[in-house]
């Protein structure tokens, strides 16, 4: 009988590890019963495991997600907070050039409840207006960016590019539905605002479902609710249906019963469109007079 010689190409003479047929084995993996060298053991809670098998293990265990579902990634960027920032950045300029090209963005793209109001005629501009800003004053897209930013960067991760997309628009879509109920029928709204407090307000439920101290948010919040009833020229209306569908939102996203989760906050966050679309069919009467025939007013 030849003694088995290690690092050779050889055949050991008794059993040999399934993986490297030319070393001796004298241990068998946990799962599969096959014979492992001692490179090949991994320690398991009882025996060793061989590599085949960790494999497959690593292979089933579900990915890796945030509390509200999202995949986590470690070098995830918030790409969309930056692409709607560039978005409104490019629309901006747009706007400006306007007085010189002779196009009329902000007159063919912003939101007043008289333009849904013989029957949904340009319902579109509910969500346009939401990319403008008052070219009159700089503040406005300055500080809508600014919030957008701070905030979008956490809250994109958290909750995935899809949800917070949802997010974006529905938040907007509310804003843009306060507008219909609550404002004069010819007065045109535009901003990001709607979309900003809805992340102000998807922020304060986000927090408060994951146990996150959320007395900064409410102060943030109430500061800026605040500026939008004391500043002249600022949609308060805007700002508050942006807020309440931002926080319903998350209130979908945050409390889906993790079974069949996915499912859940598709079905809420539908829910929540279809009662912003009847709210907007519902509330197209109260615009009074309805315009009939004749362009309605625009202008800043
Ligand atoms: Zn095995
Ligand atoms: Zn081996």
């Amino acid at each position: 009988m030849s003694v088995p010689s290690y690092g050779s190409s050889e055949v050991p003479a008794g059993p040999s590890c399934f993986y490297h047929p030319d070393r001796p084995s004298y241990i068998r993996c946990q799962r599969c019963d096959r014979l492992i060298c001692t490179d090949c053991q991994t320690p398991a809670p009882v025996g060793f495991h061989c590599p085949g098998c960790l494999d497959e293990a690593r292979r089933r265990r579900p990915a890796q997600r945030t509390e509200f579902g999202a995949p986590l990634r470690a070098d995830e960027k918030p790409r969309l907070t930056y692409a709607v920032i560039a978005l409104c950045a490019v629309m901006y300029l747009l706007q400006w050039t306007a007085q010189t090209t002779g196009a009329n963005v902000t007159g063919y793209l912003s939101y007043a409840p008289a333009h849904t109001s013989q029957w949904l005629m340009e319902p579109w501009r509910m969500l346009t207006s939401a990319v403008l800003h008052s070219p009159a004053n700089v503040m406005h897209i300055g500080f809508n960016m600014l919030a957008l930013w701070i905030v979008g960067r956490v809250i994109e991760p958290a909750i995935g590019r899809l949800r917070y997309a949802a997010l974006l628009v529905l938040s907007a879509l509310g804003g843009s539905v306060a507008v219909l109920w609550l404002t004069e029928p010819n007065v045109p709204t535009v901003g990001a605002s709607g979309a900003v407090f809805g992340l102000f307000g998807s922020l304060f439920i986000l927090m408060r479902s994951s146990g996150a101290e959320s007395g900064g948010v409410i102060a943030l919040v109430a500061v800026n609710m605040a500026m939008s009833f004391i500043v002249p020229n600022i949609s308060w209306q805007g700002h508050l249906g942006g807020l309440v569908a931002g926080a319903l939102v998350a209130l979908v996203i945050a409390k889906a019963p993790r079974g069949r989760r996915v499912l859940w906050q598709t079905l809420g966050l539908a829910g929540i469109a279809v009662a912003l679309i009847a709210l907007t069919i519902v509330g197209i009467p109260l615009v009074n007079p309805p315009q009939l025939g004749q362009p309605p007013i625009l202008g800043f």
